[in-house]
């Protein structure tokens, strides 16, 4: 009998947590073009030129039966059950784990995506910040998580920079009160600049315009939100208006049974909490779920409860809310050193949930 090809497209969270699993008992090949694993949720510190650990993709993979195609998907042949990728070659499988992830999204705003800098490209931000001629301003675009932490670490790790943080809405504005306090006293005790209700309209090589007028600046880095990669929308894959793989409770892909997608490729909606948000939080244990399945370790639907969401506010600082099991928000929160610690704690336990 041929033993099943499983290949897993994505070493991402979900993706490595997903391969590590499966390739306890059988044969697994992941695809993804890195050698160190992307970590997404340090890249502003990568962005503040601190440095990050990457533990080695081969480092996480070790002693399981998991091959690494150092390569990136082009294409999905859903009818032929294959994957095309850019080295040129073909991979065919019987099961298939979609865990490509997430991009920038620009929103079709002009000049946006020739003068800002996504996020995914922090080496490079972090190498314009060292190597400008004078300090400057930064602009930071977008007030969630992401916007928040980058904000806060390039305004510790430059004080000479001004550094202002950019939002359609509120800043942190889905906190609760105390959560939200928080953070507004962090990023002004940095001198964090912060533009409220000012959704950016155009960006150039001098700035931004907004809703609330010009904001000048010499760097904009764009985090205002992300959208699945395009490959599965590409394939026929079924997908949300918005491109995310619409799964069932199993993860499966709706419209192509032997395709799994899992992380923030898919839609994933779980009776009682809702419909999930992108997230380290919700890539990973979909990724240790998937590696049960495929295992046969388990054939209950998947379930899903938020525990805390957990910010870093620069290297001495951060924010840890307690939500309840929709996401929806508790009034406790653990802030400063502790706040800080509890952060730290979540970073560690991620690496090591991988495998
Ligand atoms: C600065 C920052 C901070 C964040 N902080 C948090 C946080 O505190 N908590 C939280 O829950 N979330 C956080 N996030 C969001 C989180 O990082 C993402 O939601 C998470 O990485 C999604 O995991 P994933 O496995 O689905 O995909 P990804 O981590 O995006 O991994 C995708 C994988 O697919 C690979 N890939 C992409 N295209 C191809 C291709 N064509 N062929 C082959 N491989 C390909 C990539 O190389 C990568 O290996 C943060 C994000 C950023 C940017």
């Amino acid at each position: 009998m041929t033993e099943k090809q499983i290949v897993v497209l994505g070493a991402g969270y979900a993706g490595l947590a997903a391969a590590t699993r499966a390739g306890k008992r059988g044969r697994v090949t992941l695809v993804a073009p890195e050698s160190r694993i992307l970590h997404r949720i340090r890249q502003h510190e990568t962005s503040a030129g601190l440095p990050v650990r990457r533990p080695a993709v081969a480092e996480v993979l070790r002693g399981r039966g998991v091959r690494h195609v150092r390569a990136r998907a082009t294409e999905l042949d859903l009818a032929g059950r294959k994957v095309l990728l850019d080295n040129g070659d073909a991979l065919a499988y019987d099961t298939l784990v979609y865990a490509l992830g997430s991009r920038t999204a620009w929103h079709d705003v002009p000049g946006a995506a020739e003068h800002a800098h996504p996020v995914e490209r922090a080496a490079e931000i972090a190498e314009r910040l060292r190597t400008a001629q004078r300090p400057g301003t930064v602009a930071v675009v977008g007030g969630g998580a992401t916007g928040i932490e980058l904000a806060a670490e390039l305004a510790e790790a430059h004080p000479r920079w001004t550094v202002r943080i950019v939002a359609a809405g509120q800043v942190g504005g889905w906190f609760s009160a105390r959560g939200h306090d928080h953070v507004h006293k962090v990023l002004r005790g940095l001198g964090v600049a912060v533009h409220e209700h000012a959704a950016v309209t155009a960006v150039d090589t001098g700035g931004l315009t907004t809703a609330a007028g010009r904001i000048d600046a010499d760097l904009v880095v764009w985090a205002a939100s992300m959208e699945p990669q395009p490959l599965a929308a590409e394939a026929g894959l079924a997908v949300t208006p918005d491109g995310r793989a619409v799964v069932d409770d199993h993860l499966r892909s709706v419209s192509h049974p032997e395709v799994y997608v899992i992380g923030d490729a898919a839609e994933v909606t779980v009776p009682g909490t809702g419909t999930l948000r992108m997230g380290c939080a919700t890539a990973l244990p979909q990724g240790q779920y998937l590696g049960k399945v495929l295992t046969g370790r388990t054939d209950e639907p998947f379930a899903f409860r938020y525990v805390v969401q957990c910010l870093s506010l620069g290297r001495r600082d951060g924010l840890l809310q307690f939500i309840h099991g929709d996401d929806s928000m508790r009034p406790a929160v653990l802030t400063g050193r502790a706040g800080r610690l509890a952060k730290a704690a979540i970073l560690r336990s991620v690496v090591m949930s991988l495998r």
